[in-house]
């Protein structure tokens, strides 16, 4: 049966597996509906003419008309702008991959769930920001959300049908990033390049600089509380270099089951495009005797504070993470775009959350997503305006 399905964010590094696997399915397996991109248009437009979804939508309103100039004379409709995307995102589907990049995602996000169908939640800013907001919304239309963050959808899978009340502890597994063996006094020198380097993972921009503070370990901890209604105290991240082991679900009675397999995306991806089955993909087989040998450490919160900073906002509230993340995500653009040294990114988060905390107390819950966006925006324009005072400091 053809099932019909959306991408979100579909030019991103999440967006190009999931288009690689479906590449590779039986020709009518897939439908796809809507394809959206921010910027790259030129991307969208090649992805558009090969998988010929109903709708391409470009975020970037300027680049609506060469979006359809490229896409004239196939019968594909475009559009753009921030809610174009959003439309394109409540066109019925069996299945959603949210994968845009940020707090962007939000709003196309849970216009996908308020369809009620499936949704593969790549944007792990969703939990972070409102994450009440998006279980409940989840909840009340019958969607299903699969989460396809590889530490997430480990434990997914290795929670035994019926069994999360006996779970003890769940632990993300956490490569430690291209830092992991730097002093801290190194990483205040640390380049883009450097930080982009990722010894394991090939990921966006984004998520790759937070993989080197650790703060994406940070937010995964945020998401998986939401995610599995857990305490923060009931989960655990733990340095595994070889990343091979990627979620780990420990039960009352001692047993730990785990999900293991190559670091590649396609293989979360491909177990929530197929749920509840399984589908063949190209990554490489596991094996175990070359590899030869597994190592854990405990994460170092000295040489990565971001952890702690958000563990401390995951124990203040919604309001705290949504603060937490859009401080974050204008601290790492900062520091692409050679504004601010590395290890000012955390300083930054910390100072934002330490300020909008000390002015006003943040909301625990939020009773919308409008509350969710309004602390996002004051965050951001927090953190901008301090970028200047950062920036004097190097000077
Ligand atoms: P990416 O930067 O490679 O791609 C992001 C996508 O979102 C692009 O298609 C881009 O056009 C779109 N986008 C960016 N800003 C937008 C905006 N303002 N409005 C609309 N669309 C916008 O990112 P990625 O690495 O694919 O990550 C996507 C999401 O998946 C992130 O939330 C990330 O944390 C999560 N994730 C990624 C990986 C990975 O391996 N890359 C692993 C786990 C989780
Ligand atoms: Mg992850």
């Amino acid at each position: 049966m053809t099932r019909r399905i959306s991408i979100l964010g579909a030019t991103g590094s999440v967006g190009t597996a999931t288009l690689d696997l479906v590449r590779r399915a039986e020709p009518d397996a897939f439908e796809l509906i809507a394809l959206t991109a921010n910027r790259n248009v030129d991307a969208l437009a090649a992805i558009a003419r090969e998988f010929k979804p109903r709708i391409a939508v470009i975020g970037d309103e300027r680049q609506g008309g060469t979006l359809s100039k490229a896409l004239e004379g196939t019968g594909i409709e475009t559009a753009s702008g921030p809610t174009a995307l959003i439309e394109a995102a409540s066109r019925p589907v069996d299945w959603t991959m949210a994968a845009i990049v940020g707090s962007a995602g939000l709003e196309p996000t849970a216009a996908a769930l308020q369809d009620g169908a499936a949704v593969a939640l790549a944007n792990k800013e969703c939990l972070v920001c409102a994450g009440e907001y998006f279980i409940d919304l989840a909840a009340r239309r019958g969607a299903t959300i699969l989460p396809v963050d590889s530490e997430h959808n480990a434990i997914f899978q290795s929670i035994y049908p019926g069994h999360d009340r006996f779970i003890r502890r769940i632990t993300l597994t956490a490569s430690g990033g291209p830092f992991r063996d730097w002093p801290r006094e190194r990483m205040g020198s640390a380049t883009r390049s450097d930080a982009l380097a990722h010894p394991v993972w090939s990921m966006g921009d984004k998520i790759s600089i937070d993989s080197a503070t650790l703060m994406n370990k940070g937010l995964e901890v945020i998401e998986a509380c939401r995610l599995f209604g857990l305490p923060p105290r009931q989960v655990d991240v733990v340095i595994h270099r070889q990343s091979v082991i990627h979620g780990l679900v420990e039960y009352v009675d001692g047993s730990v089951l785990a999900q293991l397999g190559s670091p590649d995306m396609r293989i979360p991806i491909a177990s929530a495009l197929s749920w509840p089955e399984r589908m063949e993909t190209p990554a490489e087989r596991l094996d175990l005797a070359r590899i030869g040998q597994l190592d854990f450490e405990p994460p170092d919160e000295a040489r990565f504070p971001a952890l702690r900073i958000a563990r401390d906002a995951l124990e203040a509230g919604e309001g705290a993470t949504a603060a937490l993340n859009a401080a974050n995500e204008v601290a790492v653009e900062a520091f692409l775009q050679g504004q601010v040294g590395f290890l000012d990114i955390a300083g930054l988060v910390s100072d934002c959350l330490g300020s909008l905390e000390g002015s006003a107390a943040l909301p625990q819950r939020f009773g919308g997503l409008d509350e969710a966006l309004d602390v996002d925006s004051r965050a951001r324009t927090w953190t901008r305006d301090a970028l200047s005072t950062v920036n004097s400091k190097h000077a």
